[in-house]
């Protein structure tokens, strides 16, 4: 079959299966019997956590040589929502007007299809050439994201797996195939802000202590200027005010305390802990007592530079769509943070637009022309 038939059909058999997290499924075995019947020595590794669902998870590898080039990304979806607003059943993998429908079409069932399809008609041409091809896939990506991608880097890394290099495969692609490359992300950061008062009768103040308009006053303070102008690469870092919470149902009484919540998205100018002392520093001017406890951050800024690595991926897709893509680090988290500590990496994959959304779709040609540019960087890379 031809390599871009074949992505299409591993696709909709993908979709089929309803790959709900923490379910699989299914959809881990059918990928494990495409790379084994192409010669991948496949491992599917079950990681499990107190309080959490066990996860399944798949390591595929052919060759033994270097450069090792592995591809990364999930089977599990986000739920469907209201199976009866979307036009097409979510888990049909239904082909219409040109394309395929159906929750992880986009997000990212048609990457995974892609690579794996491109892999293949690689492997049968060159077996995997002077060096090895890999895959982490995880069915922990859109859940807790604790028995997924990070586990399995470990595991790997334990059994003596070097990576070369790294494409995640998630639908990093704005408006057309090919028009965004990611080679970094922003961190996340969450914290909470607390003020004490005294609760007391809101007829007598004076015998209270009203926690609010102190937090307002900190608030402003932690929000008075814009943590930085951006980096080279990337945006300003932001910092949203999420949530105010006092929790208090009566008009006559003053409450006894008061908190707010906020996430920083931050660029490379920051690490968690020098944001840490930026704020207690700006709360610290506001002149009240305050207890500011953040979320432990397990999302570093990072930055893959622009090198070889990144120039012969952007060169695959520039030939095959005559776009060159830009190098971004604009969006949410994603596994590439943990990724980036064993190896460089970098994002590329078809159109999310419609990610996470009712209809999620993507074009047919897209994932033809996905496939072509996959194929061309095992080509190039090995
Ligand atoms: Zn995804």
């Amino acid at each position: 079959m031809a390599m871009t038939a074949a992505a299409l059909d591993l696709c909709r058999a993908l979709v089929r299966c309803q790959s709900v997290t923490p379910e699989d499924g299914g959809a881990l075995g059918i990928l494990e019997a495409a790379l084994k019947h192409a010669g991948f020595a496949t491992q599917r590794i079950r990681f499990s956590e107190p309080g959490t669902p066990d996860i399944d998870n798949l390591y595929a590898r052919i060759g033994t040589g270097a450069p090792f080039l592995v591809f990364a990304g999930h089977t599990d979806v986000v739920p469907a929502g209201d199976a009866a607003k979307w036009r097409f059943d979510p888990f049909a993998g239904e082909v219409a007007e040109g394309a395929v429908w159906g929750r992880g079409t986009a997000d990212m069932k048609g990457g995974v299809a892609a690579f794996a399809a491109a892999a293949r008609a690689y492997v049968a041409q060159h077996r995997s050439g002077k060096g090895s091809i890999g895959f982490l896939i995880t069915g922990d990506e859109e859940g807790p994201a604790i028995n997924g991608t990070r586990k399995l880097l470990r595991w790997a890394y334990e059994k003596g797996e070097r990576f070369d290099h790294c494409i995640v495969g998630e639908p990093t692609s704005w408006h057309v195939l090919g028009d965004t490359l990611k080679i970094g992300r922003r961190g996340s950061l969450n914290g909470t802000l607390l003020v004490e008062g005294r609760q007391g009768h809101a007829a007598y103040p004076e015998r209270a202590d009203n926690p609010i308009p102190k937090l307002m006053a900190l608030l402003d303070a932690l929000n008075a200027a814009p943590l930085d102008k951006g980096t080279p690469r990337f945006e300003p870092s932001n910092l949203e005010i999420v949530s105010v919470d006092v929790g208090n149902p009566a008009f006559n009484v003053i409450p006894a305390q008061a908190r707010a919540r906020f996430n920083v998205r931050f660029n490379d100018r920051w690490t968690p802990e020098t944001l840490a002392a930026e704020f207690c520093g700006r709360l610290d001017s506001a002149g009240m007592k305050f207890t500011l406890s953040l979320e432990p951050c397990n999302a570093p800024a990072f930055l893959t530079t622009p090198d070889s690595f990144t120039k012969l991926v952007t060169d695959a897709v520039e030939r095959k769509t005559g776009r060159r893509p830009a190098l971004s680090t604009s969006g949410g988290t994603s596994d590439a943070r943990f990724i980036r500590a064993y190896c460089p990496v970098v994002e590329f994959g078809g159109i999310g637009a419609t990610a996470h959304m009712v209809d999620e779709h993507v074009a047919i040609a897209d994932i033809e022309a996905l496939t072509e540019i996959y194929a061309a960087i095992l080509e190039d890379y090995l």
